[in-house]
């Protein structure tokens, strides 16, 4: 694989690839300096070749194979993402299905999204036209991702720049590459060219080497903000791609069915341990059942058990270092001294961090403004519907929004109101389909990732027409 032949290239720093429940030792990756940028993109110049080459046939083909190599040592991929990512079982797995399907869904791009005629005779004056657009590779891709889904996010950009004939430099997260590292293995196993996808294991510098090179055709990026901001600085005339942050809102209206939404809720606010871009940050609900909501949500969210990740009995695992687990707990600390009351949780041990729940919580701290990327929630009281949807919309960014409520008026009003990628009706704001079209509204969002959309991004159109002289 490439990231082992150039390993043997570099002679020096290594990446230590800890557990965050213990701080074992997992693995070591290359830490490849900026040094090394000319060679990985002398390996992609040879990928853009190779991909290029590749008829859309053999492209789905070896995207299919590459998602049954997966299927089929799904127990080992989930195992390597609950070790490098803190992710439960029942997390680990659902991720590893999610990445099969982003694979089967990239081929299928590849086989049906080639293009499409253009009606030139649509308009006076090309009556003698025809034509048609296909959809082009855009050459060379740097993609660069996050820890927090390391396996299923990498799918989401390998899929569809494979699926469109590009090549890839990888710059996976340096706190967890190793699945990143896997399904590259599965996809060359599976009869990728090993140059179309070329991984670069390394930190910061690397990735803002990579984003300035000039033969770079376009960075996809899923991470923070500001290094989403650095990134836009840094790149220059390529196309961007930018998946960055939430802080997802989801407002409970007095009608709803109250058992399914706070459960519903619960499994929002703390999935992976809250480090999910469309985790519920914000529960908004309506004044009436507010009472009897945050006894229910409370009891639940006190109940999980945060922990071991490997355990079957763990709802919460590790965040993904213990500094962080701190910075959410110093974060919390904040909020609380600025007058919040605290309902459960905000005990911390190493890397875990409790489910933790809040109320009263001032809306100018940083809890309520910021992305907390954490196992925190905060629960806020409205009384008018339209101040529900003013507080929802209030941050700058946004990517996922969600509604409990029976009425079917109110969810429609919320869903044209609220400005988000993606509105969910009697969902928390945590659910994606990765077919769907996924982003965001305002700052912190370029373009739309799910397969389909990636694809589009990842190609561009070339018109041929063809004149009738006769
Ligand atoms: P991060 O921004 O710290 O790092 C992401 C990647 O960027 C890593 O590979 C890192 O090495 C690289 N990087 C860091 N500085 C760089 C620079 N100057 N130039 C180029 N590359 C650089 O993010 P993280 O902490 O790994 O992930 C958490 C963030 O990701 C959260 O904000 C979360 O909301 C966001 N996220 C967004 C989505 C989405 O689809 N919108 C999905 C998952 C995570």
């Amino acid at each position: 694989m490439n990231v082992s032949r150039l390993a043997m290239a570099i002679v020096g720093q290594q990446i230590d690839v800890l557990n965050p429940f213990d701080a074992s030792l997992i693995d070591s990756v290359p830490d490849m300096p900026a040094a090394q940028v000319p060679q990985l993109l002398a390996q992609g110049r040879l990928g853009v070749q190779a991909s290029a080459a590749l008829p859309r046939y053999r492209r789905a083909q070896i995207l299919e194979q590459a998602a049954r190599l997966i299927e089929e040592d799904a127990g080992a991929f989930a195992a390597l993402i609950i070790a490098e990512a803190g992710k439960t079982l029942q997390q680990a797995r659902k991720e590893v299905k999610r990445c099969v399907n982003t694979l089967k869904l990239s081929a299928e791009e590849a086989r049906r999204n080639g293009g499409e005629v253009v009606p030139f005779d649509a308009y006076e004056g090309s009556e003698s036209r025809q034509g048609w657009f296909s959809r082009e590779p855009l050459g060379l891709i740097v993609a660069i991702t996050p820890y927090n889904d390391p396996l299923n996010l990498v799918a989401h950009k390998l899929g569809p720049a494979i699926a469109g004939g590009n090549a890839v430099i990888l710059k996976p997260s340096e706190l967890a590459p190793l699945s990143a590292l896997k399904l590259v293995e599965c996809l060359v196993a599976a009869g990728l060219p090993e140059s179309v996808v070329t991984v670069a294991t390394g930190g910061a510098e690397l990735g803002k080497a990579l984003v300035a090179a000039r033969e770079v055709r376009m960075i996809s990026f899923t991470g923070g903000f500001v290094t989403g901001e650095h990134i836009a600085r840094g790149a220059g005339l390529k196309k961007l791609a930018m998946d960055l942050g939430g802080n997802a809102p989801v407002i409970v209206l007095e009608d709803c069915d109250l058992e399914a939404t706070v459960e519903s809720c619960v499994s929002g606010a703390f999935w992976a341990a809250g480090q999910n871009c469309i985790g519920t940050q914000r529960l908004l609900v309506q004044a009436s059942i507010y009472p009897a909501f945050r006894e229910r949500f409370v009891a639940l969210s006190s109940r999980l058990v945060c922990g071991n990740p490997a355990l079957a009995e763990t709802d919460v695992g590790p965040m993904i270092t213990e500094q962080a687990a701190k910075n959410a707990q110093a974060v919390v600390d904040e909020a609380l001294v600025q007058g919040a009351r605290l309902l459960c949780g905000h005990v911390r041990e190493g890397a875990c961090y409790a489910a933790t729940v809040l109320e009263q919580v001032d809306h100018a701290s940083r809890l309520w403004c910021n992305e907390v990327f954490a196992p925190v929630v905060v629960l806020e009281p409205f009384d008018e519907f339209d101040q529900a949807i003013a507080l929802a919309n209030a941050p700058d960014y946004s990517l996922h929004a969600g509604i409990f409520t029976n009425d079917l008026g109110k969810a429609l009003s919320a869903a044209k109101r609220i400005e988000a990628g993606g509105v969910m009706i009697n969902d928390s704001s945590d659910y994606r389909f990765d077919a769907m079209p996924f982003g965001g509204f305002k700052y912190g969002s370029l373009g739309r990732e799910g397969v389909r959309f990636a694809y589009e991004e990842m190609t561009q159109p070339k018109v041929v027409c063809i004149n009738n002289l006769r």
